[in-house]
C-alpha cells in the first residue's frame, strides 16, 4: 500500500509535477524524496546540488550534452512499429528503441550527462556503483569519452555472477573495485561508493546509475533520461498519427520509466510501470517495490521499499539483475500516490515468454528487464483491443544470454 494523500493534495502535487515544479527546494516529491544522509555526506551532496543548479540547464552544457547524444550515443533512437506483434495482440504496438543506444541500453543517456557534469565541476576521478554491470559499462565508456579515470564499485557476489561485464568495464579503462562488505551486491556497492566519495568530495564525482538516492540524484537522472519521452512523444505524433493510449516501461530504480513517463504526465496517456514479480508474492521472492512495498528510508531517500514489519530491508529476487533492488525512485512513489501512474508486476516466467515472443515476431532480442513491460502489455492488450501502445524498450538482451541459455526456447515457428 502506498502512502495516503488527500484527494486535493494529490491533485495539487500532480499539477506541480506536470508544471515542472518538483522536486521542491528540499528535493522532495510531495512526501517522498529529500535527503536523509549522515552529516559526513552533506558537503558532497551540497556541492553536487550547486553544480547541478549552475550547469545542468546552462546553454553551453546542454549543447555539449545534445551533441554527445547525437554523435556518440546515436540519438534519436528509433521508434519501431511492431507490426507482427500488433497483429497477434490485437493492439497497435510501438517500441521506443533504447536498445539501439550506444552500449545497449538507456543507461548511457545518464552516464554521459553526468560524466560531462563531472568535467564541468573539475573532478579528477569518477566513481560509480554497479549491480549487474550495465551502469558500470556505461560509466566506463562515458568516462573514457570525456577523459576522466573511473572506478566502479561492485559487490563481490556480482563480480562473480557478471564476469563478462567486469571484463568490458576493464577494457573500457575502468578500475573495478570489489566490495566485500554487507550483502556484497548492489546495496553494499552504493554504500561503499558513498564512503569513498566522502574522502574527497571536490576531487571525486559520484556517478549514480538510477533515479534513486538522496537529492539531487532523482532529479538529475530524470532530467537526463527525459530525452527518451521527449523523443518518443514527437515520434508517436509523426509516425503513429498521435499519442499512445498507454505507455509502459519496466521499473527497477525507475530511470528509464521516469524518462519515458515524465514528458507524458500532462497528456491523456495511461502510464504503467512494470516491476519484477519474480517467483511469487512472498517477501524475498520478487522486487515489486511499489506494487507490494511500504514507505521508508533507503539510501538517503524516503520512498517505497521492501521491508519486513521491523523495518529490515528485504533481499529481493528477479530473473533480471537490473530490476533486483529493494528500493525505487521517490518520484515514482509520488506518481503512484497521486494515482497518475499505475505500478504492476510481471513474473519471471511470463517475462521470459514475452521475450521469446518479441524475438520471434519482431527480430528483437530485448533485455530481461524490458521483457517485464512486454509481459504486462500483452495482458493489457487482451482487455483493450484496438488501442495504441507505446513500450519503452529499455535495452538489448545480448547481455542476458548466459541466463537465457538455461531456458530452452519454447515457441517453435511462431511466425507460421
Ligand atoms: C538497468 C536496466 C533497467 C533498470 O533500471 P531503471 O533505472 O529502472 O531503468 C531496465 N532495463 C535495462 C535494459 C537496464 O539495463
Amino acid at each position: 500500500m502506498s502512502a495516503q494523500l488527500q484527494a486535493d493534495e494529490a491533485r495539487a502535487l500532480l499539477q506541480a509535477s506536470i508544471n515542472g515544479e518538483l522536486p521542491d527546494e528540499r528535493g522532495r516529491f510531495g512526501p517522498f524524496g529529500g535527503r536523509y544522509i549522515p552529516e559526513t555526506l552533506v558537503p558532497a551532496f551540497e556541492r553536487l546540488e550547486a553544480g547541478v543548479r549552475e550547469y545542468l540547464h546552462d546553454d553551453e552544457f546542454q549543447q555539449e550534452y545534445r551533441r554527445e547524444l547525437r554523435e556518440w550515443v546515436g540519438r534519436p533512437t528509433a521508434l519501431t512499429h511492431a507490426r507482427r506483434l500488433s497483429e497477434r495482440w490485437g493492439t497497435d504496438v510501438w517500441l521506443k528503441r533504447e536498445d539501439l543506444a550506444h552500449t545497449g541500453a538507456h543507461k548511457i543517456n545518464n552516464a554521459i550527462g553526468q560524466a560531462l557534469l563531472a568535467k564541468r565541476l573539475g573532478a579528477k576521478r569518477v566513481i560509480a556503483e554497479t549491480g549487474a554491470g550495465q551502469h558500470g559499462v556505461a560509466s566506463a565508456a562515458a568516462c573514457a569519452r570525456v577523459g576522466l579515470p573511473c572506478s566502479v564499485y561492485m559487490g563481490a557476489v556480482d563480480i562473480e555472477r557478471q564476469a563478462p561485464n567486469v571484463d568490458r568495464m576493464q577494457r573500457l579503462g575502468a578500475e573495478v573495485v570489489a566490495v566485500e562488505t554487507g550483502d556484497k551486491t548492489l546495496r553494499a556497492a552504493i554504500d561503499e561508493a558513498l564512503r569513498k566519495w566522502v574522502t574527497d568530495p571536490s576531487g571525486i564525482y559520484y556517478l549514480l546509475g538510477s533515479a534513486v538516492g538522496a537529492h539531487p540524484y532523482p532529479y538529475l537522472v530524470r532530467e537526463l533520461q527525459s530525452v527518451i519521452g521527449v523523443e518518443a512523444r514527437q515520434q508517436m505524433i509523426d509516425q503513429a498519427g498521435g499519442l499512445p493510449d498507454v505507455a509502459l516501461a519496466c521499473v527497477g530504480g525507475g530511470s528509464n520509466a521516469i524518462g519515458l513517463f515524465y514528458p507524458l504526465l500532462g497528456d491523456d496517456v495511461e502510464l504503467i510501470g512494470v516491476e519484477a514479480g519474480g517467483t511469487g508474492d512472498g517477501l524475498g521472492e520478487n522486487a515489486a517495490t511499489l506494487a507490494t512495498g511500504t514507505p521508508g528510508v533507503l539510501q538517503g531517500s524516503y520512498t517505497m521499499i521492501l521491508q519486513d514489519d521491523d523495518g529490515q530491508v528485504q533481499e529481493t529476487h528477479s530473473i533480471s539483475a537490473g530490476l533486483d533492488y529493494s528500493g525505487v525512485g521517490p518520484e515514482h512513489a509520488l506518481l503512484q500516490a497521486t494515482g497518475r501512474v499505475t505500478y504492476v508486476s510481471a513474473t519471471d516466467s511470463d517475462s521470459l515468454a514475452a521475450l521469446e515472443e518479441l524475438c520471434e515476431t519482431e527480430g528483437i532480442l530485448t533485455a530481461l528487464e524490458t521483457s517485464h513491460a512486454y509481459a504486462y502489455a500483452r495482458e493489457w492488450s487482451k482487455k483493450n483491443p484496438g488501442k495504441r501502445i507505446l513500450i519503452g524498450n529499455s535495452g538489448r538482451g545480448d547481455k542476458d544470454m548466459p541466463t537465457l541459455t538455461k531456458f530452452p526456447v519454447r515457441i517453435a515457428n511462431a511466425g507460421t
